[in-house]
C-alpha cells in the first residue's frame, strides 16, 4: 500500500490510496481538471481510479468530488449526513453511484479495508478514515477541532499518519481572521491547532509509524516550521522526518513496503 496527496489546506485537499490496482481518492476539492493534472504528477490517469470517499461536505473537500465522479464514473462512499449537504455540488441528471457509509461500520472496496469513524466538526456528519492492505494501517484526520477517546482509540498503532496541524494559536490569534472565523476555526468543532495534534499524537502507540505528515495547514494562521516542531517533539525524531502536506502540491508516493 502506498498513498499521495495531491493538495492539502482550505483551499483544496485530495489524498491517493493505492493497493495494487484499487486506487481511491480521499476528498477532492478541486476541480476535475486539476485533479487530472495533478494526477499526472503522480504517474496516475483518472481511468486508474477506482472511486471516491468524501469526508464532509466543506466545499475543500467536496466541491470537485462528484463532477470528477461523474465524469470518470466513479462510485462515491459518504455518511448520509454528508450526502445531504453535497447535493448542490451533485451535477444535475448526472448517473453517480452513491453509497452511504455508517460512520462505525468498517467496509472494503476491492484490495483496501476502511474503518470510518466520526469527528468533532461543523459539517453535518463529517466521517474521517483509516485505510489498510491487512498488512499496514494509515490513519489519516483532517477537519476536527478536538480529539476524543474514540479517535485515540480509531487512530492507535498506525503504520503512516495524515495528521491536521491547521494553526498555530498564537498566529490564529493575533492573525488576520475576523473574530466570528478565530472563533469557529479555534472551536471545538473547527481544526486542531499544532499543540492538539501533538496532544494528540502523544497519547497514540507510534512503534508501528513510518511516516508522519502534518495536514491542511492554515497559509495564514501556520507556519511549516511550527507544525515540524510540534509533531517532531511528541515522536522525538528529527524535524525534517515530518512531512508537511502542501496546499500546492501535497506530498509524493509514499510507502510501506
Ligand atoms: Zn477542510
Ligand atoms: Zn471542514
Amino acid at each position: 500500500m502506498r498513498f499521495a496527496s495531491l493538495g492539502s489546506g482550505s483551499a483544496g485537499n485530495c489524498l491517493v490510496v493505492e493497493k495494487a490496482n484499487t486506487r481511491l481518492l480521499l476528498d477532492c476539492g478541486f476541480s476535475p481538471n486539476e485533479v487530472v493534472k495533478r494526477l499526472q504528477k503522480l504517474d496516475l490517469t483518472p481511468e486508474q481510479m477506482t472511486g471516491i470517499l468524501v469526508t464532509h461536505e466543506h466545499d475543500d473537500h467536496a466541491k470537485g468530488a462528484f463532477k470528477f465522479a461523474a465524469k470518470y464514473n466513479l462510485p462515491v462512499w459518504l455518511s448520509h449526513g454528508s450526502l445531504k449537504m453535497c447535493q448542490r455540488y451533485i451535477p444535475e441528471s448526472a448517473l453517480i453511484q452513491i453509497n452511504i457509509i455508517d460512520s462505525h461500520t468498517q467496509f472494503s472496496i476491492e484490495n483496501i479495508q476502511i474503518n470510518p469513524y466520526p469527528v468533532p466538526h461543523d459539517a453535518r456528519e463529517p466521517t474521517q478514515f483509516t485505510f489498510s492492505d491487512g498488512n499496514h494501517k494509515l490513519g489519516v484526520l483532517t477537519d476536527a477541532g478536538s480529539s476524543t477517546a474514540h479517535i485515540e482509540q480509531i487512530l492507535t498503532g498506525c503504520d503512516g499518519l495524515v495528521l491536521e496541524c491547521n494553526h498555530d494559536l498564537n498566529m490564529l490569534e493575533n492573525g488576520p481572521y475576523a473574530w466570528p472565523l478565530k472563533k469557529r476555526v479555534g472551536s471545538r468543532l473547527g481544526h486542531l491547532d499544532n499543540q492538539s495534534a501533538a496532544a494528540l499524537l502523544a497519547k497514540l502507540d507510534n512503534s508501528k509509524l513510518k511516516h508522519i505528515i502534518a495536514a491542511h495547514l492554515s497559509a495564514k494562521n501556520n507556519r511549516s516550521d511550527l507544525a515540524k516542531n510540534a509533531l517532531s517533539q511528541v515522536l522525538n525524531c528529527a524535524q525534517d522526518w515530518v512531512g508537511i502536506a502542501q496546499q500546492d502540491d501535497g506530498f509524493a508516493w509514499r510507502s510501506f513496503n
